[in-house]
């Protein structure tokens, strides 16, 4: 039995739960990671990825020094370099000083439009808010995003517009106080499966109704009262076709539409056509399921919807999101325990990299960038000359890419995110990366993006720094260093004031926007001056537990319900929507529908859990197809087969399995080897400009196992 020499008290960086988690450390290693039984978030329990995926952390290909690629990049002609020998170690100084001549040499010859940054959702508040300050104080630019763009913008923006605010309404536990339910978009199972416990929780010791909207039949089907398996992308006409129901038959709450609601007489009349008839022939789901579903939510007591990306990612993911929040006003289900609109988010920290300000359209607090004030408020807080801050509104991640020419962006800072792997139509995006005149990497690993870098920043892990997280349900928690950091690796907050303090020199700017904090405690204190959700959050009254914000001052016990009596914007705001189907849907030549997501053991684009014994338990990417297309097919489980779409193609072996619908297949997007957004198109969301990963056009052959760029990596355990 081993004594640890001390158990550190910190949260999962992996999924939007937040898991609280002890870090066993003896002769400063981690040996075994457990959980408090009285966690608020977990009460103990903990997935595969917090239990054992911290591994990563002593991976032999960890960088743990700076480095400088010893072949001088060229825009067009820049390649990826993976292996060490390929790069030179060079000190801090060396490596920031470097950094910053290239930043301003750039800056100064093309203007704030060629400066481009991508935030992490996977990196601390503190690191998120420096980021978009050195970006937005000392380059004059909006062009600051990360990957919320690629998971919730579409459920983002719908929130925004029906609302005035765009995060979960109500804490994820409350689920077993809801008497009904809509899981949507989610396998839960897999992507939050603590919350997916307490959903399960809820039907079986509480007696809820759960009601299953998906393509795919989920583990959590077997727990659900109904499943509704629609076609990809038709959520707008199924949750239409609901709320026609709950109209027609009189379900509506009256007294929340007039009380709390504008728009309702208009929002009913353009739901007339959307009979469950009509929705049957678009969506393949039974128009009798449909009224079912209807009269379900719209009698419970409490009901409740979650949804997840099969909602957003869509080139109409604004209005799948607002189709469900439609059925929310129409029934009063918000503002009380139990109920509420919860857009499931997906990495760690994705809701604090945008509460930080890590997006394109708003500073820190959701407080947008074209409005004067606004702006007035940050150049006082950042120690800028009145009017200094862009108001215009910057590039998201995909735009940031697609304007990589010269005139557009020339330099990208990518800090923790692996566009190479998490943007649709990957081989364009490769063309874009090349493109760039200079590239810098912050990461634990040389990933497939940072592998295009000219500069590779060595950062630390969320096990060797301090700093919070804020989890999907709005919880800001801390983060503690259990060990030291590896080799020269430094904390991402340090890399980013030294970095700043050398560009502000070179840029000659008279006032310093403030880069001297001695701890990560005085950022977030930094961020609560001007951010009014975060005022009461500090490091001392989350010690021992986390607070929901909005935490309006020092005495607020933060809120775990919001819109309990109003909505930001004020009437919660019904939208008439008009179903627009998918762009490329199936036809002869690609004849199935690609949906992409997630499995268990790993996460995004693989840089830590394909560093971890994770990756032992599921090893290669697998394409899911139903029984009868497979038998159509001549095709059998576990053979190889070739996926291809109108923009790549990939080899990977087949399972066989009931959870997809026929005409359907799905692939995990974590494989590099096998990666799924060859396959996805960048057709993207006119408002919330997601991409439209779950659903793109592919046909399917046979393929020899030689084909296979892994055939060793097998894997052998059965899946739900
Ligand atoms: S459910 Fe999410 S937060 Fe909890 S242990 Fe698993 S990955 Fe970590």
């Amino acid at each position: 039995m081993i004594t640890p020499d001390r158990i550190v008290p910190t949260t999962c960086p992996y999924c939007g739960v937040g898991c609280n988690l002890e870090l066993h450390v003896k002769d400063d290693y981690i040996y075994r990671v457990t959980s408090p039984f009285d966690s608020v978030v977990n009460h103990g329990n903990l997935c595969v990825k917090g239990r054992f995926g911290y591994d990563f952390i002593y991976h032999k290909n960890r960088v743990t020094a700076p480095l400088i690629r010893k072949t001088p990049q060229v825009p067009g002609q820049r390649t990826q370099a993976f292996d060490l020998s390929e790069w030179r170690e060079v000190s801090w100084d060396e490596a920031l000083d470097a950094t910053a001549d290239r930043l301003v040499e750039i800056y100064r010859q093309d203007g704030p439009q060629a400066m481009a940054v991508y935030c992490c959702a996977k990196a601390t508040n503190e690191d998120n808010y420096l980021l978009q300050k050195m970006y937005r104080a000392l380059f004059r630019t909006n062009n600051v995003d990360h990957c919320t763009r690629l998971c919730h913008a579409g459920s983002v923006v719908a929130l925004q517009q029906a609302i005035g605010s765009s995060a979960m309404s109500n804490t994820a536990a409350e689920v077993v106080e809801s008497d009904v339910f809509i899981v949507t978009g989610s396998n839960t199972t897999e992507n939050h499966p603590i919350i997916a416990l307490q959903m399960k929780a809820a039907v079986e010791k509480y007696g809820a109704k759960m009601i299953v909207v998906d393509p795919r039949r989920m583990e959590l089907c077997d727990f659900a009262a109904l499943w509704l398996p629609l076609k990809p992308g038709t959520n707008v006409p199924v949750f239409t076709a609901m709320a026609h129901v709950i109209i027609k038959e009189g379900l509506v709450n009256r007294q929340f539409i007039d009380g709390r609601t504008e728009g309702y007489d208009e929002f009913a009349r353009s739901v007339e056509k959307f009979t469950p008839e009509y929705a049957e022939m678009v969506s393949g789901v039974d128009r009798e399921l449909i009224v079912q579903a209807a009269r379900m939510y719209a009698t419970a007591e409490r009901g409740a919807i979650f949804w997840g990306m099969g909602i957003s990612q869509l080139s109409h993911g604004t209005a799948s999101a607002l189709s469900l929040i439609n059925l929310a006003f129409l029934t009063g289900h918000i503002g009380r325990a139990g109920t509420g609109l919860n857009p499931l988010r997906g990495q760690n920290n994705v809701q604090g990299a945008s509460d930080m300000g890590a997006m394109p359209f708003h500073y820190p607090g959701y407080m947008a960038v074209d409005d004067p004030g606004n702006a007035a408020q940050w150049e006082a807080a950042w120690n800028i000359e009145p009017g200094g801050l862009s108001q215009k509104r910057g590039l998201t991640t995909t735009e940031i890419l697609t304007n990589v020419r010269p005139g557009g962006v020339r330099a990208l800072y990518i800090m923790g995110e692996n566009p190479m792997m998490s943007e649709p139509n990957l081989n364009l995006t490769r063309h874009h990366m090349q493109q760039l005149e200079f590239l810098v990497a912050q990461d634990l690993f040389i990933n497939e993006s940072g592998a295009f870098a000219d500069i590779f920043l060595p950062a630390v892990s969320w096990a060797e720094k301090d700093g919070t997280f804020t989890n999907t349900d709005r919880r800001v928690q801390l983060v503690r260093p259990a060990i030291a950091p590896r080799g020269m690796a430094r904390p991402d907050w340090q890399i980013l004031c030294d970095l700043a303090l050398r560009i502000e020199a070179r840029l000659g700017r008279p006032r310093s926007a403030g880069w001297d904090y001695r701890h990560p405690s005085e950022i977030l204190q930094e961020v609560g001056g001007v951010a009014p959700e975060y005022r009461g959050v500090t490091y001392e009254r989350i010690d021992k537990v986390g607070l929901q914000v909005p935490v309006w001052d020092d005495q607020h016990p933060g809120t775990p319900q919001l819109f309990t009596e109003s909505f930001p914007r004020g009437r919660g705001k019904f939208h008439a929507l008009e179903y627009t189907p998918i762009v490329e849907p199936p036809d002869n030549e690609y004849p199935f529908i690609l949906t992409t997501g997630r499995v268990l053991e790993h996460w995004h684009g693989g840089t830590m859990t394909r560093h971890s014994r994770l990756d032992d338990l599921y090893p290669e990417a697998r394409l899911e197809m139903n029984p009868a297309d497979a038998s159509l097919a001549g095709i059998h489980d576990g053979q190889a087969v070739r996926v291809s779409s109108r923009r790549g193609t990939i080899v990977l072996r087949l399972t066989v399995t009931e959870k997809i619908s026929a005409g359907v297949v799905f692939i995990p997007f974590h494989f590099a080897e096998a990666a799924a957004n060859l396959l996805t198109i960048d057709a993207l969301d006119a408002q919330a400009k997601i991409p439209e990963f779950k659903a793109c056009a592919v046909q399917i052959e046979p393929a020899s196992v030689e084909e296979l760029a892994r055939p060793e990596a097998q894997l052998s355990r059965g899946r739900y």
